[in-house]
């Protein structure tokens, strides 16, 4: 290993080579960081946190090792939004991505730039998806906007390019070659997955998992959205808005289209196009039990029934293959060694709901998709297993890396090191409340802002309607019974538009309404 080479030598040095010496064997003892992210990756879906789903033995191994973080949250649920966020380790109205219609200012301050200043060899891999060039990265091989699942292009330093295969097996491969040829000095990866993002593309190998189950329908699936007009106004429900064509992938020349999806039969020709004839021959036979039970159907709520089983195979499907393609990180740093001294980090770029509400998608501050999963693993911690439960948010994670890369946090970032967490300490004065500020307004959404703590989540819907949600988290963790108008919770609505507005001031969060 080049590691223990340089130690040797040092050891054995010149007297006049010595303090260089000393400073490179500093260099090198700090920790290479792999920073694993997907894309919608439910914490429904990860066996660490619940196993009613889906078994994911390798990502469950970095919380075995390591601590896995059950309030972690995102402070605008949306890919390109919180993907800036963690660059920046500022809000959306900070660091100026507020939706997906916006393009990253590359000029700013992020975290990957302070990291190479500072002697790292850094690189991105996947899905970037804020449309300007990755800045402060020495290597980066990324997906064109979205992206495709199969034999997609990328743009690799500038160069559009094809490769053959699954999404996420080339992403992991590229990343693992990246990793195996970058090693002699700290290096930092970011690993950034297309899925599981709609509409779920399965490899061709797990066409036909999960074909002898049935996922039960979450309790609140029927749920009809009394008392809560942002949600009334929605379109991203299971039953009504997605596509059988696009989403659940079945021929249909008789199914009319939702307006909100006008383009998905367009898209689907698109995505199935990219498939070689070998591909689709496999494909087509995979697919032919889904078929044959469309077929079989006969209303509106036997169809809103197929589509949830559907979306939950393929989002599985994809699941299972992201769970084998962490596997093979971790087999690579252990056979390498280079576990001993990586930070390994796997999240998602927020939650995603799979049918609560009945919904399919993020973007709302209800718990699905606030929450997001995060488990951290570093080789020095003597807290492997730990579970913590300490308000932490993707806002954390640019300060957290620089704290474990020993550089100083720079003041004007928003989040704060939660180092100590995964070394199983305690950090006083810790957050008790998350502010949250979602902006996009595609798919018939109603910009918000709120308020979570321990017990309650205060909601205002602004734009296009103007309403407040109270709930009561303790007595409804589902989020059904908004109680902002009740008379005996006046006081408690009073004292938490109070910290709201303390939130927005300390996060310099202007109100635009
Ligand atoms: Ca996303």
């Amino acid at each position: 290993m080049k590691r223990t080479n340089i130690l040797a030598i040092c050891g054995f040095g010149a007297t006049g080579l010595f303090s260089s010496c000393t400073e490179q064997v500093q260099k090198q003892a700090r920790p290479n960081i792999i920073f694993i992210m997907s894309d919608d990756h439910a914490y429904q879906a990860i066996s660490a946190y619940s196993d009613k789903l889906v078994q994911t033995p390798n990502i469950d191994r970095i919380a075995r090792q390591g601590v896995l973080f059950r309030n972690a949250f995102v402070t605008n649920s949306i890919c390109g939004p919180s993907r800036a966020v963690i660059l920046t380790g500022k809000y959306s109205h900070i660091n100026g991505f507020k939706d997906n219609s916006g393009r990253f200012n590359g000029e700013q301050p992020t975290l990957p730039k302070i990291l190479k200043d500072n002697g790292y060899v850094t690189a991105i891999v996947g899905k970037w998806h804020l449309e300007s060039e990755p800045t402060g990265f020495d290597y980066w091989d990324i997906l064109p906007s979205q992206g495709h699942y199969y034999n997609p292009g990328f743009i690799n330093m500038g160069r559009d390019t094809v490769y053959k295969g699954y999404v996420t097996d080339i992403i992991t491969d590229r990343a693992i070659d990246w990793i195996k040829k970058n090693r002699s000095k700290p290096f930092f990866m970011m690993l950034h997955n297309k899925a599981p993002h709609r509409n779920w593309m399965p490899p061709i190998k797990y066409l036909k998992e999960f074909n002898d189950v049935h996922f039960p329908l979450p309790k609140n699936f029927y749920d009809d959205y009394k008392g809560r007009v942002a949600l009334q106004l929605q379109k991203i429900t299971v039953g009504k808005h997605m596509s059988v064509t696009y989403d659940s992938k079945v021929p249909c020349d008789t199914c009319i289209e939702d307006p909100v999806n006008k383009w998905a039969p367009g898209e689907w020709e698109a995505e199935y196009g990219r498939l070689t004839k070998e591909e689709k021959l496999a494909w087509e036979k995979g697919m032919e039990s889904e078929t044959i039970e469309f077929s079989k159907i006969k209303n509106k709520d036997d169809l809103a029934k197929w589509q949830f089983q559907r979306y939950m195979e393929d989002y599985l499907r994809c699941i299972k293959s992201v769970d084998d393609n962490v596997g093979k990180v971790l087999d690579m740093l252990k056979e390498t060694g280079l576990d001993k001294n990586t930070i390994v980090i796997y999240t998602s770029d927020q939650g995603f709901y799979l049918g609560e509400h009945s919904l399919f998608d993020k973007r709302f501050m209800y718990e699905e998709s606030l929450r997001t999963p995060l488990m951290v693993y570093s080789p020095n911690s003597k807290s492997a297993g730990k579970v913590n439960t300490d308000f932490v948010m993707n806002l954390d994670i640019a300060p957290t890396l620089l704290d474990f890369a020993g550089i100083k946090i720079p003041v004007d970032m928003q989040g704060a090191s939660i180092k100590p967490f995964v070394n199983g300490e305690t950090i006083s004065d810790w957050r008790k409340e998350v502010y949250y500020h979602y902006y996009e307004k595609s798919f018939g959404l109603t910009r918000h802002y709120g308020i979570r703590t321990d017990k309650y989540k205060l909601i205002h819907f602004y734009n296009p309607v103007d309403t407040w949600e109270l709930y009561d988290l303790q007595t409804d963790p589902s989020e059904m019974n908004n109680i902002a108008d009740f008379p005996d919770r006046q006081d408690i609505v009073k004292e938490l538009k109070i910290r709201l507005k303390d939130l927005q001031v300390k996060y310099k969060d202007e109100m635009e309404e």
